[in-house]
């Protein structure tokens, strides 16, 4: 499954927020006996669509659809150079599909900088520019190459071409994630380029920021085109330890959040992650799984299980909306709300699907 990897300076609470994450983990809750890595947390994505469903279908339980973080250790400055264990921590980053940054903006005495300072702007530079770095190196190497390819192969040009325009936006201080329109990562797949990856950051804040909305709007513009959560990585943890709604509740209240941050958090990483869901209901389970952006209803089916691909005939689908409004499955078939769609059907969010297909 795909994962985010959590990065960021030391001290700016990655290890707090990765174990609120661990402990809010679907995997260690569920199955005690199953493997889990230790460096992996994965959380469900919210969704009361699915308590909804189980009312409508007398479900005996709902599942959601899970996202999963990789802590990635502290990457530091001179990561790309070799420095100490940068190159491990590049490998890691390189297995993760999206960046996941810890940016420090809560003040705290008593928690020391790395650089004596709040800065966020810098914090983020930092990062970028080893990933940059990186990038530059591994674009150096294969320069020569695909010219050499270019001179022969007119089907090499286009990784060429956009291998020189990778590197003058890396040159120019970019991530290529920061000038996605203007670079075909497709030709540029084969290199494995860091900076490619999607990001999300993730503001570490304390409840001055929580609570100041243009703060918090400038600091997302600043990120943009990357989602941006604000969270209170040590909140969020004490939010786990709490058992009653009321002082969940009130704990939230106090530093100006509707809900945990760890909610957020886990629909920004499906979101960056490029995910979206669709949902199955019956008496047994009410379910969200999960497929990439723009899948088609056959491939949808293969999550369930591959011959649901290979056997698909149709996909039974109305929207979640329309379900609801219309209180059954019977009734909103007989409203006209239910449509039969083929192979070529691009599944919709909220999607409630009934497979039909040969074995
Ligand atoms: P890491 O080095 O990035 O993994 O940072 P840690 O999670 O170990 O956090 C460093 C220190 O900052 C610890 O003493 C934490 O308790 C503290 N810390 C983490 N998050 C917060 C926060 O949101 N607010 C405050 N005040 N302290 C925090």
């Amino acid at each position: 499954s795909l994962t985010l990897g959590i990065v960021g300076l030391p001290n700016v609470g990655k290890s707090t927020l990765f174990n609120a994450l661990t402990r809010n983990d679907v995997l260690a809750a569920n199955y005690p006996f199953a493997t889990i890595e230790p460096n992996v947390g994965v959380v469900p994505l919210p969704d009361p669509r699915l308590d909804q469903l189980a009312e409508v279908f007398g479900s005996e339980r709902t599942v959601p659809a899970v996202v999963s973080f990789v802590d990635i250790a502290g990457i530091v400055k001179g990561a790309s150079e070799g420095a100490g264990l940068g190159n491990k921590f590049l490998a890691n980053i390189r297995e993760a599909n999206a960046i996941c940054q810890v940016v420090r903006v809560f003040d705290d005495p008593d928690v020391i900088h790395v650089d004596d300072r709040i800065d966020p702007v810098s914090d983020i530079e930092t990062i970028n520019t080893e990933l940059i770095l990186a990038d530059l190196q591994t674009l150096d190497k294969a320069l020569h190459r695909l010219e050499k390819e270019a001179r022969t192969k007119k089907e090499a040009k286009p990784a060429l071409d956009n291998a020189v325009k990778a590197k003058e936006i890396l040159d120019g201080g970019r991530t290529l994630f920061q000038a996605q329109k203007e670079v075909d990562f497709e030709a540029l797949r084969e290199l494995s380029l860091l900076t490619t990856k999607p990001f999300l950051y993730v503001f570490n804040a304390d409840e001055g920021i929580l609570t100041d909305e243009s703060r918090r709007e400038e600091l997302a513009k600043m990120v943009a085109p990357a989602d941006a959560v604000f969270l209170d990585a040590k909140v969020e943890f004490e939010l786990l330890e709490l058992d009653d709604e009321e002082s969940v509740r009130e704990l939230l209240e106090s530093v100006g959040q509707q809900e945990p941050g760890l909610y957020s958090l886990a629909r920004a990483g499906f979101h960056t992650l490029g995910l979206q869901t669709y949902l199955t209901a019956g008496p047994k389970e009410s379910r969200a799984w999960t497929i990439p952006q723009g899948a088609t209803a056959p491939q949808a089916a293969g999550v369930i299980h591959t011959d649901f691909e290979r056997g698909f005939i149709k996909a039974e689908v109305v929207s979640f909306d329309d379900l609801i409004e219309n209180g059954s499955m019977a009734a909103a078939r007989s409203a006209g709300k239910v449509r039969m769609e083929g192979k070529d059907y691009v599944m919709a969010d909220g999607d409630v699907v009934e497979f039909r297909f040969n074995v």
